[in-house]
């Protein structure tokens, strides 16, 4: 016999081993193996395959140990890390390293068994043990009044008296909860009445949701329940639907719903949402009625607690039914799914920009769900244009919810001309005087609002008055944003710092003068402004530790602030009751950048951010956008919350000038330390593609920002149309490839990679 298996080295194949005797019975796919590699290494791989043929012409070494009882990898999860390597054309190695958590991954040299590396996480626990003269007992304590009220603390908690069994109970809690100590403690343990043992825990913070306490879902109203029979209609007829509800229109309620339905058929469901953030509110929603039958899987968990959710997901126990999950739970070992949902599908935090794989979470998700015979529901109320034309070839199936829940109106959407606003001279910083008029009003009514902007830091520009000179970053061609409370200036490329100078280096004026505004100084200018505002804000540099988003989200929540500003982070799918008005600082900077899809992303930013006011409150909410030209016709659809409009205008540019979703793009990033040679070699690349692929090919070019950590980056686009074989597109490329390596040895020198519909 025969394994296939995946090795940790980035090539794009996988390797055969022959097992020794006695191996065959215990070797199943999915299990790890060590195995020897070149000279003297010895690697952990993954088995794949197992044949009893022998591979043709070369030699194969010996598996040297077999490190797993029980697979760690469940079908289909391999076939699906194959189509990922495939379509992304990346090494499988990369996908590998992706899915694992980390203490599972196979490494060069490492060994051990799941049940080896995992350390289980052990918590004092302690036990009552009971007596039947509790009269007796309490004759015992009575010269104590501290041990008996942690005894009857401990009577209660254990529930000795309802019960035969009585439960153990956390140290901890027992201690919190009688204001006592561990003396106190060891006290009752030394008479006989309790017993102190340690127990294993789970990491995953689900303790708070026992089964009593789970709540039916809400009653869906009449228009979503013809939302949610349209939608299972079309799951008989489609692979893929896409929900089209405008925002608070009950997307959410009617996913609550199927997935009640799908895990009563004991299949799972996967919900995946963009952004960490969302699935600190969510989970609070579905918790309340899925209790500890759902998990939560993000990026800022700890390796022991993804390793805890693959082993119960392995386990046959088959106690998790719904995981909430970012793009990277595509790559769970999922039991058998019966409906993918994806929320928020137009947000491009899907794809992985870096590093490879780059694939895009949702378009895996559909790959997922194919492969165990699910459905996918694709919710958002701006849809990628993607899906929104595939709704309308027919290929997805199609529902809409036009209104919002409850009889609650859209937002009114208001423009705001700036530069009318500087003539008439009612403008204070990056604020007009109507605006901050409307949030006055706000924050006197006891209401709440929300300010988006989309840079953060406190200024994008520092400049000298008296030469012009600004300071950039010394590794990439991007000037350095100002950050007040670091009291440095850094990119935000490379994470390069320096100090605020202290004068000019060319011209030593020491007036250095700040232009433009992040989010940390509009949340200054906005306390100076306003009296009655407390801020919070939200962005990459809040957001950094773990608990930080719960934190934010709980002050605004709990309206310890009352304006949270902040980035984009801010426009995706919050639910908050008392927002009234939601502001727009700077629209133009989100429609002028040079991106096919600028005008997409901007109507979805707005429409989104507008979608957080008026949620419930009886009072229409209102949206203010700051603009410096409110003719802008893509501004009026966003007024007249006409997505249809925009789609139709939009699709229309796509298709004159060739951009997806009619063709297929794929970028050819080349990356390398000397921008001459860099470019020689980008040219005589794209010359030789475009011997194959004509006008098809586009570029070499360097991308907005051409040098990153002092590396020159040159960019081909490849445009490929839809019905070309995606398969027949690879084999040309990696046969290009491979004349460019051997023709150029420059190529040994760059860093070279595919990037399949690039966002
Ligand atoms: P969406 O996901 O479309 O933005 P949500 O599902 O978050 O909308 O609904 C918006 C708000 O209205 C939520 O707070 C939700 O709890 C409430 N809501 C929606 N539908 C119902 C319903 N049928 N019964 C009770 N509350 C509802
Ligand atoms: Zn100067
Ligand atoms: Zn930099």
């Amino acid at each position: 016999m025969f394994a296939e298996l995946i090795l940790p080295v980035p090539l794009h194949r996988t390797f055969t081993y022959l097992l020794p005797h006695g191996m065959e019975e215990k070797i199943r796919v999915g299990m790890r193996v060590s195995v020897p590699f070149g000279r003297n290494h010895t690697y952990t791989g993954i088995v794949v395959g197992l044949t009893p043929k022998a591979p043709e012409g070369i030699e194969v070494k010996e598996v040297v140990e077999l490190l797993d009882e029980s697979p760690i990898l469940r079908h289909p999860q391999y076939a699906l890390w194959q189509w990922i390597a495939d379509y992304y054309m990346c090494p499988i190695g990369d996908v590998m390293k992706a899915a694992l958590p980390s203490e599972l991954k196979p490494e060069s040299g490492k060994k051990g068994t799941i049940r080896e590396d995992f350390r289980p996480k052990m918590k004092p626990f302690v036990r009552i043990i009971l007596r039947d003269d509790l009269a007796g007992v309490f004759d015992q304590l009575k010269r104590s009044a501290r041990q008996q009220s942690l005894f009857m603390a401990l009577l209660d908690r254990s529930r000795a008296l309802q019960t035969k069994d009585p439960e153990p109970v956390a140290q901890d809690e027992l201690l919190k909860a009688s204001g006592c100590t561990t003396q106190q403690l060891r006290e009752l343990v030394q008479k006989g009445l309790c017993e102190v043992f340690q127990k294993e825990v789970s990491r995953l913070d689900t303790g708070q949701y026992s089964t009593e306490r789970l709540e039916p879902p809400h009653e869906l109203t009449t228009m979503q329940q013809v939302a949610y029979r349209q939608v299972c209609e079309s799951f008989s007829t489609h692979q893929v639907t896409l929900l089209h509800g405008v925002t608070s229109s009950g997307k959410t309620e009617i996913y609550i719903h199927l997935m009640q339905e799908v895990i009563g058929q004991r299949r799972q469901v996967l919900m995946m949402v963009p952004e960490i953030a969302l699935t600190t509110q969510l989970c609070h929603r579905l918790r309340r009625v899925f209790g500890r039958r759902m998990i939560v899987y993000h990026s800022k968990l700890s390796d022991a607690e993804r390793v805890e959710i693959w082993q119960r997901m392995l386990s046959d126990e088959g106690d998790i039914d719904i995981i909430l999950g970012v793009r990277s739970s595509v790559f769970l070992p999922f039991r058998q799914i019966g409906l993918v949902i994806v929320d928020e599908e137009h947000e491009p935090s899907y794809k992985q920009q870096d590093p490879s794989p780059r694939y895009h979470g949702r378009d895996v998700a559909v790959m997922l769900a194919v492969r165990h015979g699910a459905k996918v529901l694709l919710g958002s109320a701006t849809p990628s244009l993607e899906s929104w034309y595939l709704a309308g070839q027919s290929k997805y199936g199609l529902v809409t919810l036009t209104e919002r829940h409850a009889g609650v109106s859209m937002p009114s959407i208001k423009l705001l001309s700036m530069t009318d606003a500087r003539r008439d001279g009612c403008v204070q910083g990056p604020f007009s005087s109507q605006l901050l008029s409307a949030l006055r009003h706000t924050f006197s009514e006891g209401k709440q609002a929300i300010l988006f902007q989309n840079r953060r830091g406190f200024s994008p520009v520092v400049e000298c008055v008296s030469c012009g000179w600004s300071p950039r970053c010394p590794r990439c061609d991007v000037s350095l944003t100002y950050h007040r409370r670091l009291r440095q200036l850094s990119c935000h490329y490379c994470g390069y710092q320096m100090p605020w100078p202290a004068q000019c280096p060319i011209c030593h004026n020491p007036k250095l003068e700040l232009n433009g505004y992040g989010t940390e100084r509009i949340e200054d200018l906005l306390r100076d402004a306003l009296p009655l505002a407390r801020p919070v804000r939200m962005d990459t540099d809040t957001t950094s530790s773990r608990h930080s988003y719960e934190r934010i989200l709980a002050d605004f929540e709990q309206r310890k602030s009352n304006v949270l500003i902040g980035t984009q982070m801010v426009s995706k799918g919050l639910d908050f009751s008392e927002v009234q008005t939601v502001g727009v600082l700077n629209a133009d900077s989100l429609m002028n950048f040079p991106d096919f899809r600028a005008h997409e992303r901007a109507f979805q930013l707005m429409e989104q951010v507008a979608g957080r006011a008026g949620r419930r409150s009886g009072q229409e909410g209102e949206v203010l956008i700051q603009c410096s030209n409110p003719r802008m016709p893509l501004l009026h659809q966003v007024v007249h919350h006409d997505y249809v409009a925009m789609a139709e205008t939009q699709l229309a540019d796509r298709q004159k000038y060739g951009f997806p979703p009619f063709t297929r793009l794929i970028f050819i990033n080349i990356k390398g330390r000397y921008e001459d040679r860099l470019a020689a070699l980008a040219q005589q690349y794209a010359a030789l593609l475009r011997q194959s692929f004509g006008d098809r090919v586009l570029g070499p070019e360097p991308p907005g920002i051409g040098r990153v950590r002092n590396l020159y980056i040159q960019q081909i686009a490849l445009k490929m149309e839809r019905e070309a074989s995606t398969q027949l597109t690879r084999q040309y490329l990696s046969s290009i490839h491979q004349t460019m390596l051997n023709s150029n040895p420059d190529m040994q020198r760059v860093v070279f990679y595919y990037d399949v519909d690039p966002v």
